[in-house]
């Protein structure tokens, strides 16, 4: 370790970019908590911060491979303001062959997803000169509550119940870069929630990789679907979403608590990744085709009008033409209200990196194609269902892609566009549905 320069005292701002998944961006609400907690204020763009932070995501080497190329230009930048200090985290930061790499980025400080809450120290020992400030912590520790943090406004917040993952799908990092499962106390999650809902937030959406295991390993004989009543009961919160759910631990007492729970949104995200038995099993997923089928069976017919999503993942080691089109057979079955896509990308440090049979980019991208076009189709043809018919939305505000119009949200997750007064943001309507296309809708104040 050497001693850098100590950075003049000068105006204390901040940049975050953030990449991957929803625990990242809730993570990175944390940061800037901590950050305008030791005298830091949000900077408009990289080049006016004095401190950038990398908050990174390494579920495939595509998503590392942005990150790289960030900071290069990032270093680039410093080069011309050498006080500017530049910290690197998230899932990336766990991973030793990544902070080797990171040597030759002469980032100034590496912290881990298990050690956020350490940020303030570790920037006032780079303030004071050194460099660089590695802290990275490969087992959790206990969960630190409260934490500060710095939400992105809206009507809607994203709330940790619970972190890392057991499962260990074979194709997964991460369990190794976020660590055992943990879940929250309720009694902290509650607090959060109450103070959400006095900040004027209307639904949260709970988050965890597993959600259906929450509470294993709480002395408080509690599991989701308690918690899920249990926020309920916070006044102010109109609606309650969750992701992600893993389909072995999908519960009758959730299903049943979903459709008796009027705050609990019709909509979950059920992992299905294949439709072949024998791609589940090497993937390590621990269900079969038969129970998933059984589960959103069940969901549908408890819960009517319930949206189901889900991920995909195509091209896996070893999947045969047969196995791909088990995996057909089961989006036209299910018939998906939306899915998240993905062609297998080995990823070193997990079991299917090793894997025999790893199959031709040509045959992914043509399975991809193959899928996308197949649940595009099964998308619009329900969107369609919905034209004529009203929807209860939230009103989020402005549309990024028509600010002349009003974006919002539905109980079943789908974004509807119409045309309204802005001083309607924060409430929730009913809108007519008029148009439907495959990934969003357009209707009229009803
Ligand atoms: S359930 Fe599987 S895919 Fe999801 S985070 Fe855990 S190990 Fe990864």
């Amino acid at each position: 370790m050497s001693m850098r320069p100590q950075a003049k005292e000068h105006d204390k701002s901040y940049y975050v970019y953030t990449y991957g998944c929803q625990m990242n961006v809730r993570d990175s609400e944390v940061i800037r908590g901590l950050l305008e907690g030791c005298g830091y204020h949000a900077a408009s763009s990289p080049e006016e911060a004095s401190l950038i932070v990398f908050n990174t995501c390494s579920v495939r080497h595509s998503a590392e491979n942005k990150v790289y190329g960030k900071l290069g230009e990032i270093t680039a930048l410093r080069r011309k303001d050498p006080d500017k200090l530049i910290a690197f985290g998230g899932c990336m930061a766990q991973l030793p062959e990544v902070r080797q790499k990171l040597k030759k980025h002469n980032v100034d400080i590496i912290f881990g997803t298990l050690n956020i809450h350490e940020l303030p120290g570790l920037i006032r020992r780079a303030e004071e000169g050194q460099h660089p400030v590695v802290q990275v912590w490969d087992k959790a520790g206990s969960i630190i509550e409260p934490l500060p943090s710095k939400r992105s406004g809206g009507y809607s917040a994203f709330v940790n119940i619970m972190f890392g993952c057991n499962n260990f799908c074979s194709y997964c990092i991460v369990p190794y870069t976020r660590g055992r499962e943990r879940s929250r106390e309720a009694r902290d999650i509650i607090k959060e929630i109450r103070e959400l809902a006095q900040a004027g937030y209307k639904e949260v959406t709970l988050l965890g990789q597993n959600v259906n295991s929450y509470g294993r390993g709480l002395d408080e004989p509690i599991d989701f679907p308690d918690l899920l009543n249990m926020v309920s009961e916070v006044d102010g919160i109109e609606r309650i979403r969750f992701t992600t759910s893993h389909p072995k631990d999908l519960s009758d007492k959730l299903i049943d608590t979903m459709a008796d729970n009027p705050k609990v949104c019709e909509h979950i995200h059920v992992a299905m990744q294949s439709g072949s038995n024998r791609i589940l099993k090497l993937m390590n997923r621990g269900y079969t085709r038969e129970h998933y089928l059984e589960r959103t069976m069940a969901l549908r017919q408890r819960i009517p009008g319930v949206a189901i999503s889900t991920d995909i993942i195509v091209g896996f080691p070893g999947e045969s033409e047969q196995d791909f089109l088990d995996t057909l057979d089961m989006v036209q079955k299910v018939r998906f209200d939306s899915a998240f896509t993905f062609m297998y990308s080995p990823r070193t440090g997990t079991k299917a990196a090793e894997m025999e049979d790893q199959l031709p980019v040509e045959v992914k991208r043509s399975r991809l194609h193959q899928l996308t076009q197949l649940q595009y189709a099964i998308a619009l043809e329900i969107n369609r269902g919905l034209e004529g018919k009203y929807e209860e939305v939230l009103v989020e505000g402005p549309s990024k892609t028509d600010p002349s119009k009003l974006t919002s949200r539905s109980r079943t997750n789908r974004i509807i566009i119409f045309s309204g007064p802005d001083d309607i943001a924060g409430q929730i309507i009913r809108v007519k549905i008029t148009e439907a296309r495959t990934f969003s809708l357009f209707g009229e104040i009803a």
